[in-house]
């Protein structure tokens, strides 16, 4: 269907942060499946766990335990705060499951009636009818009314707003039972989260019970350059979720909680091919290879030069970008408004130059690689998005 607006080429192959198009053009791929590609293209631990899965068992569904499912969930837990996770194929699904956990936890242990969920302004949750909704953007609801009720939005990181929705939304039975965020809003034009304003947000949250929701889909497992993207606030959510990057680049999407939310029964809520052995073996081995060659610290180290990279371009090009911002190998760069041409010009002329990057709204170009990028692939997207803009 006549969905998506793309660009004119098709990949056909690809190892480590670079892929090949149709006509054996090579590009290095700084898009990495939109934050998804981990471990990269063809990563041999990701080819071995495909491999022996595919071989072994692939789908059963959850009428029986899964091995796979349980060493990925015990491995979730042993790495972040949470005590449950439940499995799903996507990111909104994810949410759509945070969504549900927080509605039936404000019926049974909030006692409100009319639960509402406040997220925020330039949020990105997903595209299903509650992930639009949540979603504080009106260019993805547009046309799509009616959508949820139950949500509310304030602008991001700013503390009194969020006081006053949540003093204002006392009426009648309308009450706040929930605030989900992203740690760094990334379709929103990465934007990362104030540090004063997450720890404010967790202890208005504590005082009034409320259950903090943490969006982690593109940047937790490890984009940040800390496993989630939470690590970065000094804080920790009551339920988060995660897809993009869990199982490098194969459909996952897992919704965690901690053991004081969780009050899902059986039949509650499912998913058929949720936690599925294929899925749940590729996302262990990313993991694991995540931590065994210390990929958090590249990210850290790759995301820092990066950074001071593209600072150096934006003082040659002081017209063009306004700011660099950014945590780990998730990297926006914004746009004057009077640059005279927006994100998608600058990204096509990259395209031109063997280089793959992809928008974050109409003034911000966001840099998501692999998070194996070397110290010389940093520098060579630097050169080629510099010889880009020359064109331009
Ligand atoms: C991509 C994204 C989603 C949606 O994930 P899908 O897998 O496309 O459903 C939700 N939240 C955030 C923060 C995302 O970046």
């Amino acid at each position: 269907m006549n969905t998506y607006g793309r660009f004119p080429i098709a990949l056909e192959r690809g190892e480590g942060c670079r892929v090949w198009d149709s006509e054996g053009k090579s590009y290095l791929d700084f898009v990495a499946g939109i934050a998804t590609c981990t471990l990269g293209h063809a990563h041999p631990a990701m080819v071995q766990a495909v491999t022996e899965q595919i071989q072994k068992l692939h789908h059963v569904s959850n009428l029986y335990y899964i091995r796979e499912q349980g060493e990925l969930a015990e491995w979730i837990v042993n790495h972040s705060c949470a005590d449950q996770v439940f499995f799903c194929n996507s990111g909104a699904e994810a949410n759509e499951a945070a969504i549900k956990l927080a509605r039936k936890y404000a019926h049974v242990v909030q006692e409100i009636q009319y639960p509402v969920i406040l997220t925020a302004k330039a949020s990105f949750h997903g595209r299903t009818l509650a992930t639009i909704t949540a979603t504080g953007q009106p260019k993805y609801q547009k046309d799509f009314d009616p959508l949820m009720p139950g949500f509310e939005y304030v602008p991001y990181n700013d503390i009194e707003a969020l006081e006053n929705a949540i003093g204002e939304l006392d009426e009648g039975n309308r009450r706040v039972g929930a605030i989900m965020l992203e740690p760094l809003q990334g379709e929103g034009g990465v934007r990362p989260g104030d540090l004063d304003y997450f720890l404010r947000v967790r202890k208005i949250c504590d005082e009034v019970g409320l259950l903090l929701i943490l969006d982690e889909v593109q940047v937790g497992m490890g984009r940040t350059g800390k496993l989630w993207g939470y690590e970065n606030l000094g804080i920790e959510p009551d339920i988060f979720t995660s897809a993009k990057g869990l199982a490098g680049g194969i459909p996952i999407g897992a919704m965690m909680c901690k053991n004081s939310c969780n009050v899902f029964e059986p039949g509650n809520h499912a998913s058929t091919f949720g936690g599925n052995p294929f899925a749940c073996a590729v996302g262990l081995a990313v993991g694991r290879t995540l931590l065994a060659e210390n990929l958090l610290q590249n990210v850290q180290a790759r995301g820092e030069q990066l950074r001071k990279n593209l600072r150096a371009l934006t003082k040659k090009a002081p017209n063009v970008f306004a700011e660099v911002r950014g945590w780990g190998l998730i990297n926006g760069i914004e746009l004057h408004t009077t640059a005279g041409f927006s994100s998608i010009e600058i990204i096509k002329a990259a395209m031109d130059e063997g280089l793959l990057l992809v928008p974050a709204g109409p003034q911000v170009v966001r840099f998501v690689p692999p998070l194996i990028v070397s110290a010389d692939e940093i520098e060579e997207a630097t050169d080629k998005l510099e010889r880009a803009l020359s064109r331009l």
